[in-house]
Formats: structure tokens, C-alpha cells, sequence
């Protein structure tokens, strides 16, 4: 179910853009890489400790052309894309995935996977929230699980959702940027004593790019 006027997005054609940009990429299993970011507006999740809040009502972004984007995406060197938000299933995204393949592309997806997938994509970063899990769906679509880890709580829900992904998705915990000092000692451990977990780090904040 979409937050914006359905008809004013044209079944794909047109989506609330946020902003769109080419950057590295800071976390996950992609971290580093060169990437063109296409953020879409609108989430219904409400974490606490989102750092898109803004981009939570998606009617402040009025929806673009997907063409419009996808040449601006091909204007620059990037040779992946990250479609992220928000929450960039709560839209039809088969024309903006299948515009980004015809040139060549990669696409990822960042997603907290609450809503149904749509589209298609070379990597999925699944996000869960414990406020509102990801449907079944998500955790056979995962390549990453990256779960944010803001108090000790949190590595039993980490263990929740790795029990649901498929075998070969990558697992990460990724420290809340707010609790960064007190908990990042606690991930370290948990990552040494159960090694099948890796570290996701914000890197783009130390490099202070978006
Ligand atoms: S799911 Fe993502 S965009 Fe939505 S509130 Fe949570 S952190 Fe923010």
C-alpha cells in the first residue's frame, strides 16, 4: 500500500523522490564502493533512531519522472545504484529497476522489508525493525542482513531474523550511530564469539559524505 496518491505515481512511472546523488557507499557488504543513491520519500516504520526522518511523509516530495532520474543516474560513472529510502517498497518499483538494468546497472535495494517486493535486483539489503518485522518474503529475498544494534537486546533479535535468512546471506551488525561508544566494545565481543556475524560500520559519517 502506497503512502502517496497511487494515481499520481502512474503505476511506476513516477515516484516521490527524496533526493539523488552519486556517493560511496558507507555500510554493509557494498561498503566503499562508488554508488548513485536514488532515495525515495515516505516510511510508516518510525524508528526512533532513523536518521531519514526526514523522508518519513513522502506527500513533501511530489512524485518525479523515473526516466528523469535514470538519466541523471547515467550521467556519471556510477555502475551501481542504491535504491533506498524511506521505505522504497512501499512503491511499484518494476519500471524504475527495469529502466536502471536496459543501461547496464547493478541495483541494490535497502529495505526494511515490511512491504511486498517489487522490482528486480542484483543485491537486497534487508534492515529488520522489531516495531514492525519484515513479511516472510524479505528474509528469502536477503542477500545482506544487517541488523542495528543499539542496546545488548538487540543480538537476540539479530539471531530472530539470521535464523530466517537463507544460508548464504551475509550476516552484519551495524552499531546506532547515537550509542556509537557504549555499544561498539559489546559488538566487537559478540562478533568474536559468534564469528559468523561481521561488522557494518556507517564509514560514510567518518568520511562525511551523505
Ligand atoms: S525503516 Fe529506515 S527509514 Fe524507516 S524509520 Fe526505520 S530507519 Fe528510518
Amino acid at each position: 500500500m502506497s503512502l502517496t496518491n497511487s494515481d499520481m505515481l502512474d503505476g511506476g512511472n513516477r515516484l516521490p523522490l527524496v533526493e539523488d546523488f552519486y556517493t560511496i557507499q558507507g555500510e554493509g557488504f557494498h561498503a566503499g564502493k562508488p554508488a548513485y543513491f536514488i532515495r525515495l520519500g515516505g516510511c510508516d516504520v518510525g524508528c526512533r533512531w532513523c536518521d531519514a526522518k526526514y523522508t518519513w511523509n513522502p506527500k513533501v516530495f511530489p512524485p518525479v519522472d523515473v526516466d528523469e532520474v535514470v538519466k541523471r543516474a547515467k550521467a556519471c560513472a556510477a555502475q551501481a545504484i542504491v535504491i533506498t529510502g524511506g521505505e522504497p517498497l512501499l512503491y511499484p518499483l518494476e519500471i524504475l529497476t527495469s529502466r536502471l538494468r536496459d543501461m547496464g546497472l547493478e541495483i541494490f535495494l535497502e529495505t526494511s522489508g515490511t512491504h511486498p517486493f517489487s522490482g528486480e535486483f542484483d543485491w537486497v539489503c534487508l534492515s529488520p525493525k522489531r516495531q514492525q518485522p519484515p513479511l516472510a518474503e524479505a528474509f528469502g529475498r536477503a542477500h545482506e542482513l544487517k541488523v542495528i544494534i543499539q542496546t545488548e537486546d538487540d543480538f537476540l533479535w539479530a539471531e530472530e531474523n539470521a535464523r530466517r535468512v537463507g544460508r548464504y546471506c551475509r550476516l552484519y551488525l551495524q552499531p546506532e550511530w547515537s550509542v556509537f561508544d557504549e555499544i561498539m566494545p559489546k559488538i566487537v565481543e559478540y562478533a568474536k564469539a559468534n564469528p559468523r556475524w561481521s561488522i557494518s560500520i556507517q564509514t560514510h559519517k567518518f568520511m562525511r559524505i551523505p
